[in-house]
């Protein structure tokens, strides 16, 4: 199957390091979690300390990682990353803990899905920046304690309701990211055509803006698709035209939803008069992971007015129901 050309994960990431600002200040959007990361990073500094565990919180794509990294810049320390799910074994995790040095940045993307044995030593380690460790087997096992360098965890959710709440409550500084504006995807789109050596128009950066889903991921992946038209159009420029004339081609309509968005649509608006439907149904309906309608196809149709979460399930709205071109049921309110 092939990727889709929207989908917020992380194929092809190599292709975006070029396009990773490298510091707070060429970090567009997102300025109160800049402003508050700012105040931190600098009073840490200031002290000497290691900076309060950071938890980034937010749908896929919109610079958890890149901020991490900047925070390692900013902070003059070194940066080790990791993912919950690499982390197979406790062993794993202490093997990265014991290499830390003093303020270092530990960053695990995905922490929501570290397996609990994993969980239980990194509460220790957070807090009093200690390993307990069970060597041995049976009788002969013993419980040892090894001293770490005070480092800071940086960690990355897609959403904060997967998490444990003692997980949770472990980390000082928890940064919820949003949706970007259009005019700051615009800023990006520019940059990253700089960037390239690629020429855009001010509407043409726009108008793969306004496609790019709120996500500079997505941005990024757009502007490249749309370089490849305009060189095979042999073009000077990326105009409005060329840009939507290559995303409908690409099946990126107005509005950047791709063609599981619609699915996603279409199912809950023929299939279930519009809902509420349950995300089980959904799920099954659209034979796709419930977790990855949950975290790349709804936050986004949240945000955009297209769905309402009600206890009884997904329900359709009335914007929804107009840009699918179809007849809202007669009881709906406009
Ligand atoms: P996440 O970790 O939240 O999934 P990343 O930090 O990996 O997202 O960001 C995805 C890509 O989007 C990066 O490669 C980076 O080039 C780009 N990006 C993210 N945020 C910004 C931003 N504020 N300005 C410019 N590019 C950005």
């Amino acid at each position: 199957e092939p990727a889709r050309l929207i989908a917020p994960d992380k194929r092809g990431e190599d292709l975006d390091v070029t396009l990773r600002p490298q510091s707070l200040d060429e970090f567009t959007g997102q300025a109160e979690a800049r402003a508050n990361l700012k105040v931190f990073i600098e009073a840490a500094k200031g002290r000497g300390e290691a900076l309060d565990h950071v938890l980034f919180v937010g749908p896929p794509g919109l610079g958890k990682t890149t901020l991490a990294q900047i925070m390692a810049k900013e902070l003059g320390v070194n940066f080790r990353s990791t993912s919950g799910p690499v982390i197979a074994k406790a062993g794993d995790l202490a093997a990265l803990l014991t290499n830390l040095e003093d303020r270092d940045v530990l960053f695990i993307d995905e922490i929501h899905r570290l397996s609990p044995a994993v969980e239980e030593i990194l509460y220790p380690a957070m807090e009093d920046f200690q390993l307990d460790l069970i060597i041995g087997e049976g009788p002969a096992a013993r419980s040892v304690k090894i001293d770490l360098a005070r480092f800071t965890l940086v960690a990355a959710t897609t959403r904060l309701g997967l998490l444990t709440t003692p997980l949770r409550d472990r980390f000082g500084i928890p940064v919820r990211l949003n949706f970007y504006t259009v005019e700051e995807l615009e800023l990006i789109v520019r940059r990253g055509a700089r960037l390239m050596g690629l020429g855009v128009t001010e509407e043409g950066a726009r108008e793969i803006a306004r496609r790019a889903r709120g996500t500079p991921r997505i941005a990024g992946r757009l502007l490249r698709r749309v370089r490849d038209f305009a060189e095979v159009a042999k073009v000077e420029a990326v105009t409005k035209q060329i840009a939507d004339e290559a995303l409908t081609r690409l099946l990126v309509d107005n509005l950047g939803l791709d063609q599981l968005d619609k699915r996603y649509l279409n199912m809950i608006a023929v299939n279930f008069g519009g809902g509420p439907v349950g995300i089980e149904t959904i799920a099954a309906g659209l034979s796709e992971p419930r977790d990855a309608i949950e975290d790349i196809i709804e936050p986004y149709m949240i945000q955009q007015g297209f769905i309402q979460r009600t206890p009884r399930g997904r329900v359709l709205t009335a914007i929804a129901w107009k840009h699918l071109g179809l007849q809202p049921p007669e009881d709906m309110e406009a």
